[in-house]
């Protein structure tokens, strides 16, 4: 569902994203692990058309996307802090963009119905965004994301304004959410455990490059370079 091929991301004389070749498959759950300034953030923002490549191609599904802008890619994003409109109800809030889109009021009665359903949360409905719990909030902010049906989701530390306990339930929700609906979710996270947990394969970043791709236990059992061991904390 995601081909970078090629991709190069400069800013001035600094190589932050070095010639990456990453193919997501439909559905799939990548999480992006690796030290801070690695890269991961850059290549989540060239996917949803934030940042603009400086070389190489991006492709959703079969469209070249390379040099869409983000509102033509069909992909969205869920940063860490969701921010929710506070003054419309949780309803408003998940189908402001259909309403956007010019998607009939009836149209988005059903579908804000529908994803409210796939968070667990159509009993809040109708209560404004300060009566809901941080991870009721985080859950509306993916409601959100998913009823536009991107072909991916981009999820740059969704969970990483939660405490230890929310965040772990969270961590469950989300995959089984993931799964249901079948959208190719890119994650990056600074948990090793929630990318374990959560992913059909993980991808270690260094210096703008990844170091190693594949299942989270491959990665774990077989760590390919001195890197990934000591990143892992596998070796010292
Ligand atoms: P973190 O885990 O801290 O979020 P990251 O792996 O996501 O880090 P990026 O945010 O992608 O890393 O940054 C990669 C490198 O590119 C960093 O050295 C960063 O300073 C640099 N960088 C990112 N955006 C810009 C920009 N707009 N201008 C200049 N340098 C930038």
């Amino acid at each position: 569902a995601v081909s970078l091929t090629n991709v190069t991301k400069t800013f001035g004389d600094f190589t932050a994203v070095k010639d990456l070749e990453l193919h997501v498959k439909k559905g799939e759950f990548l999480s992006m692990l690796g030290p801070s300034g690695s890269g991961k953030t850059t290549v989540l923002r060239m996917i949803a058309g934030f940042e603009e490549a400086t070389s190489g191609t991006i492709m959703l599904g079969d469209t070249d996307v390379t040099n869409l802008p983000p509102h033509r890619r069909q992909v969205n994003t869920v940063f860490q802090d969701y921010a929710l409109f506070p003054h419309l109800t949780i309803a408003e809030n998940v189908g402001y963009g259909l309403k956007v889109r010019g998607v009939s009021r009836a149209e988005r009665e059903k579908e804000v119905a529908t994803a409210l359903e796939q968070v667990r949360l159509s009993a809040v409905a109708n209560r404004l965004p300060h009566q809901l719990s941080g991870g009721q909030r985080q859950r509306i902010a993916l409601a959100r994301a998913l009823i536009l049906k991107p072909e991916v989701l981009l999820l740059d530390e969704p969970l990483g304004a939660l405490d230890k306990q929310l965040r772990e339930e969270m961590q469950i929700e989300l995959k089984q959410i993931q799964r249901e609906v079948g959208i190719t979710f890119i994650f990056v996270t600074h948990d090793q455990e929630e990318a374990l947990t959560l992913s059909d394969r993980v991808a270690v970043f260094n210096n703008g490059k990844i170091e190693q791709i594949g299942t989270a236990r491959d990665v774990y059992e077989f760590p390919q370079t001195e890197f990934v061991a000591r990143f892992l904390g596998l070796s010292n």
